[in-house]
Formats: C-alpha cells, sequence, structure tokens
C-alpha cells in the first residue's frame, strides 16, 4: 500500500521513488531507441544518454542511502507512456527518412517530462535544507538539459530537413 504522504520530506520521497521509477524504467527504453535510430550521431546521442541515465539513477540512490526508505515500489506512469508513444515510433513502418525525427520527437517529450520533475524536486530540495541532494539533482537537472539542446540541435542539423525531403 502506498505510504500516507503527511509532509514536504514525505512528499519529497514520493517524487525521488517516482523518478527512480521513471529512470529505471528508461534504461530499457533507450537501447531500444538506439537500435531503431538511423543517423550514427541519434544512435550514440541515445547511447550516451544511457551511460547518464545509469548515473542518474545512482544519484537517486545516493539520496536515499542517508534515509530510511528504499527508492524501490513506485511506478512512474508517466513515463510508462511516454516510453508507449516511443514503442509506437519504433513499430510503426515508418519511412526511414522521417525515423530519426520521430524519435527525436518522443525522446524530447521524456526529457521535458524529467526537466519538470526534477526541477519540482530539486526546489523541494532546498526547501529541506538539504544541501547535498540538492547538488545531485541539480547535476541530473543539468544532464537532462543538455540532452534536450543536443536533441534540439540533431532534429535542426539533419533529422527535420531529411523528413522534409
Ligand atoms: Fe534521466
Ligand atoms: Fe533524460
Amino acid at each position: 500500500m502506498p505510504m500516507k504522504v503527511t509532509n514536504l520530506e514525505e512528499l519529497f520521497i514520493e517524487e525521488l521513488k517516482d523518478l527512480y521509477s521513471a529512470e529505471t524504467q528508461l534504461t530499457e527504453a533507450l537501447p531500444k531507441m538506439a537500435e531503431a535510430a538511423v543517423s550514427p550521431q541519434l544512435k550514440k546521442g541515445f547511447q550516451d544518454h544511457l551511460k547518464q541515465t545509469k548515473r542518474q539513477i545512482a544519484r537517486l540512490e545516493e539520496i536515499f542511502s542517508g534515509r530510511d526508505y528504499s527508492p524501490r515500489g513506485k511506478k512512474c506512469i508517466g513515463m510508462e507512456g511516454l516510453i508507449k508513444e516511443g514503442e509506437e515510433v519504433i513499430k510503426s513502418d515508418m519511412d526511414k527518412s522521417v525515423l530519426d525525427a520521430a524519435l527525436i520527437a518522443a525522446a524530447q517529450r521524456v526529457e521535458h517530462y524529467e526537466i519538470a520533475a526534477y526541477g519540482t524536486v530539486r526546489k523541494f530540495a532546498e526547501m529541506l535544507g538539504d544541501t547535498k541532494a540538492m547538488r545531485l539533482l541539480d547535476e541530473t537537472l543539468q544532464e537532462e538539459g543538455n540532452t534536450d539542446k543536443q536533441l534540439t540541435m540533431f532534429a535542426e542539423n539533419f533529422a527535420n530537413q531529411k523528413a522534409k525531403q
């Protein structure tokens, strides 16, 4: 049964658990995205973000390590839906010329979802005076932002143009 949330610290934990689930689900989805990507740059982008995602999971575990809670036991339904949308793209028999643009569209939804969630928990950590969690969450927030920017660059540099032709 889910924990009854009664204060900000407990809400912080619940949100972190949700993120832990989101990131864990992503580690299974990103290899499939990389496999489906047509251009080597996008492929590498997904592979690099997989490595980053594993480090992000380790950061969440580090935040939990000082607490009495486990990061497990919650399922992030939002990420489950976003991953399903990505899978729809992979399973569709979309033309190769548009596939990368479609994969980027799905991936940027994921990054924006993460940016929203990490922005929230980072603020909670600040409110709670947890400077260690703040620093760790900040690092991840930066990475998600950079990944989003890189995806925009890929879209602008080649994927959208290729899809248009
Ligand atoms: Fe992430
Ligand atoms: Fe991400």
